[in-house]
């Protein structure tokens, strides 16, 4: 059967969470008062094993995934990462990339390249060290992040993204300064508005720096237009500079949803499979996988779940739905 056929609206996008630990404690991720040093990670047995993760990926390509994102947790965390990589590459023509915070990465950037890995995304919330750590609770000097990113572009890990997270009166004031750092240099920002993942990062609206804050206050140094989206589905709303020196980009999941075009489903690093990245259950492949299924049983099962979706969380967003006890993003992979 067509793979669309079983589908009905395409499954285009695959982020797979390679390990749900992290060496940074975002306060909007991962905030330390609770996943301290106390907090229980998942065994390394309930974890998807390299081979386990190929097979799915093979599956999941046939129902025609494009693309394949590493995330987690910190993917580069995960031993060996750049095997699966390798793999990975093996299967056809996939746009296989990786959203890291950038502290492993010059280091790794040269072997994941050679690995077959396409392009990066880092993470990066301000050029100032104080702010940084504000952000990110982690001690590291923001120049092993930029260090990271150089050994990325040198590898020819490229288009390179960098995401930036606002959080209302802590890192506004890095929007300025990250803007003018990344214009000309090919690489493309993108602010994310602070999102009320998890239940863990204590969120509220008034956290939220809206978009159109956001490009206003770019335009207002650096004048910008608005661009068309690439293709559909894309998250990020595209502005380029009027001087022709590239691009910025907003995900405005909170002010502006985009849930009518969501073509992405993510895979927790204990192999489950959300539709969602609020979602508060999943569906368990693993079980699938190491209870001697058949490719074929797999694929109808996702099938099955992807068909009957109805996803719309941040369509229907309110001071209830923040409530929920949903899955945490450095579980699902974000
Ligand atoms: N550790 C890697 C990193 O930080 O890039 C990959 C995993 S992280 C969960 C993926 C992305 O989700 C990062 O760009 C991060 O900034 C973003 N993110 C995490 N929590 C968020 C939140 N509450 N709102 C918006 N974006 C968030
Ligand atoms: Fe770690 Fe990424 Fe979450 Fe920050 S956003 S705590 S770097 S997983
Ligand atoms: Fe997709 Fe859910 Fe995000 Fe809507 S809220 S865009 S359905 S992941």
């Amino acid at each position: 059967m067509d793979p669309l056929d079983r589908l009905g609206r395409p499954l285009h996008d695959l982020r797979i969470s390679v390990t749900d630990r992290c060496n940074f404690r975002c306060v909007y991720c991962m905030p330390k008062e609770v996943f301290g040093k106390d907090f229980q990670f998942l065994p390394r047995a309930e974890i998807l094993t390299f081979e386990e993760i190929e097979r799915l990926v093979r599956i999941f390509a046939a129902l025609g995934v494009k693309k394949i994102r590493l995330t987690g947790g910190e993917p580069l965390v995960r031993r060996d990462l750049e095997r699966l990589v390798e793999r990975l590459a093996l299967l056809g023509d996939l746009d296989l990339t990786l959203t890291t915070n950038g502290s492993l990465l010059a280091q790794k950037a040269e072997v994941l390249a050679s690995a077959g890995l396409r392009r990066v995304t880092v993470s990066l919330d301000s050029l100032d060290d104080a702010t940084f750590k504000r952000m990110n609770d982690a001690d590291f000097p923001v120049a092993k992040v930029l260090a990271g990113i150089e050994a990325a572009h040198a590898a020819g890990l490229a288009p390179i993204k960098i995401n930036m997270v606002t959080k209302r009166g802590v890192n506004e004031s890095s929007i300025l300064p990250m803007a003018r750092h990344f214009k000309g240099t090919g690489m493309t920002l993108r602010f994310i508005e602070f999102m009320d993942v998890g239940s863990t990062n204590g969120w509220r609206l008034d956290d939220v720096v809206p978009a159109r804050e956001i490009v206003a206050m770019i335009d207002s140094e650096l004048p910008l237009e608005a661009v068309g989206p690439s293709y559909r589905g894309e998250v990020a709303a595209r502005y380029r500079y009027r001087d022709g020196s590239g691009e910025i980009g907003v995900i405005s999941s909170v002010t502006q949803p985009f849930c009518a075009d969501c073509t992405r489903a993510r895979l927790s690093a204990d192999g489950s499979l959300y539709t969602c990245l609020f979602a508060t259950a999943g569906t368990d492949l693993r079980a699938m996988l190491r209870g001697g299924a058949t490719d074929d049983e797999i694929t109808t099962a996702i099938a099955n779940v992807w068909r009957v979706r109805t996803d719309r969380y941040s369509e229907i967003r309110s001071d209830q739905t923040a409530g929920l006890h949903k899955i945490e993003m450095s579980f699902i992979g974000g």
